[in-house]
């Protein structure tokens, strides 16, 4: 399912960086760019989890991790990226579509899901030099990362910024109304599940970017990452 060759860098001095928090609270797009600045690598991890049609969405509940196994999705690193295939085709704008956000939680939720992504995941941070973002990733997945952050900002903050995201500024309010419902369900869904729920681990820095600018909180990223590292 992984081809993870190396980056090609040299891995010196590379650390593992893990950002969790809830949904929209903008850990994609400031791992992103902290990694282009860093010159790491990028895992979405939520991007794993927003698996396409081919499986109907009441058939991942039956599945087994060897079925799993045997589904054509790989995951490839390359140089700075990391890319995924379902079958042979490259899977990147339509993970982000409402129904796909629609049903991820549910099968993020499932054991047997999580068991089968959960060692590729790892093998991606094995030679450090990667930003990670998702939900468990400074519990489960990395837990011997050397800089974890918990990035938060309130509901209506982050629906705004979907929304915007998606809609330009011209939303209405019954529209924000609705995308904080969409983020509280997928927050309360996120938390509540019995494996590997969303939790801020004790070695986490929290970020509130409620009040920041995006490049406000990338820049204060760099400058935990920095201090913790000891690099200028
Ligand atoms: O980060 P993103 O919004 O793309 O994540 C989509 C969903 O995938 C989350 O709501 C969560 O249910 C699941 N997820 C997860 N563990 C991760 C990343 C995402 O359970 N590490």
């Amino acid at each position: 399912m992984i081809d993870p060759r190396p980056s090609g860098r040299t891995n010196s001095g590379g650390i593992v960086v893990t950002i969790d928090g809830p949904a929209g609270s903008g850990k994609t797009s400031t791992a992103r760019k902290l990694a282009e600045i860093l010159q790491y690598r990028h895992l979405d991890s939520g991007a794993l989890y927003r698996l396409r049609e081919s499986v109907p969405f009441d058939g991942w509940r039956g599945l087994t991790v060897s079925d799993l196994d045997k589904l054509d999705l790989q995951i490839v690193a390359r140089d700075d990226r990391i890319t995924m295939f379902w079958k042979q085709t490259e899977i990147s704008s339509e993970l982000r579509t409402v129904e796909v956000t629609e049903r991820v939680s549910h099968v993020a939720s499932l054991p047997q899901v999580r068991k089968w992504l959960l060692g590729t995941q790892k093998k991606l941070g094995a030679n450090g030099r990667l930003i990670a973002d998702g939900r468990d990733m400074g519990e489960t997945v990395f837990p011997d990362a050397e800089v974890k952050i918990f990035l938060t900002a309130s509901l209506e903050i982050r629906a705004k910024r979907r929304l915007l995201e998606s809609s330009g500024d011209g939303f209405l309010n019954e529209m924000l109304r609705d995308e904080m419902e969409r983020i509280r369900e997928r927050d309360l869904a996120d938390e509540d599940r019995q494996h590997s729920p969303l939790v801020q681990v004790a070695d986490a820095i929290e970020v509130n970017t409620t009040e920041l600018t995006f490049d406000g909180q990338v820049e204060i990223l760099l400058e935990i990452v920095r201090d913790l590292t000891g690099t200028r």
